[in-house]
């Protein structure tokens, strides 16, 4: 093992912080580009006169998309990990000037395409819905669903990387400015410490990413974040959802401002 960096003052603990946050949020920008592309195509391609004949022809264009968008999430994520181990005074590894990789799964992006976009508007018709209102449910669907299969690459790949490297310990969540309740929960257990079996939990619509915990970090991975998150969670387990939501709707809440708060315009997209 090559030798350790000192140990991580704050400011480099702000600062991989404010990076990761930062790297959530470029993602999530960089996926509302594809999501415009994806209702783009929907608009032109669903014909409700032949909602079944139409969504083949979609699904096949929109799985092109949603590989490519994959794909090119990569960079971004393998900048983000070598500045991270910049700031946090680690040189880099020889394993470290790959690109993070990712494995395309086309039959599985089909799949989540028919059970988002197609299955909802079959529900939304069967239930009494009107074509227009089914559609649009539809689309919101599949959005979301096309969002967590795309960021999935960038988290699986940085957790991947971190397992590999005997220079973090660990990977935590980190949310991407305004996390909702059930990730902000997710969040306020800190890092996780188990190596590559640990998958990321993620819901459609999730922004949330995944940061490293360095070995010369002497929080092991918590961050003021996590932290104020951890207390808040502990003061109001039983009413965790309401009290969660009313810190983010509150522009003076503390909690709110640990959360680096950045307004989620792209999820406009996906509501
Ligand atoms: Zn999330």
């Amino acid at each position: 093992m090559a030798t350790q960096p000192p140990t991580l003052d704050q400011s480099q603990a702000d600062a991989l912080v404010r990076l990761s946050v930062i790297h959530s949020q470029q993602q999530v920008g960089k996926v509302a580009a594809t999501q415009t592309d994806l209702r783009y195509l929907w608009d032109r391609v669903i014909d409700p006169a032949d909602i079944a004949g139409s969504f083949t022809r979609f699904a096949v264009g929109a799985s092109a998309y949603i590989q490519q968008a994959r794909s090119d999430a990569m960079p971004l994520a393998t900048r983000y990990y070598r500045d991270s181990q910049e700031i946090a005074g680690y040189t880099r590894q020889e394993d470290d000037n790959a690109p993070l990789v990712t494995v395309n799964a086309l039959e599985a992006d089909i799949t989540a395409l028919y059970v988002t976009g197609f299955v909802t508007i079959q529900k939304q018709l069967a239930s009494g819905a009107s074509m227009d209102f089914a559609e649009r449910a539809g689309q919101a669907a599949m959005l979301r669903s096309a969002q967590r299969r795309i960021l999935d690459a960038p988290r699986q790949g940085i957790i991947d990387r971190a397992a590999q490297s005997d220079q973090t310990v660990g990977w935590a969540r980190v949310g991407d400015g305004a996390p909702c309740y059930f990730c902000a929960m997710l969040i306020s257990r800190g890092p996780v410490y188990s190596e590559r079996t640990v998958n990321f939990r993620a819901h459609d619509g999730c922004g949330c990413g995944a940061k490293m915990c360095f070995r010369n970090d002497p929080s092991r991975g918590w961050t003021d974040q996590s932290r104020a998150l951890r207390e808040f969670y502990d003061a109001n387990k039983g009413d965790w959802r309401s009290a969660y939501n009313r810190e983010m709707r509150n522009p003076d809440s503390p909690i709110r401002a640990t959360m680096n708060d950045v307004p989620r315009s792209s999820f406009g997209l996906a509501a």
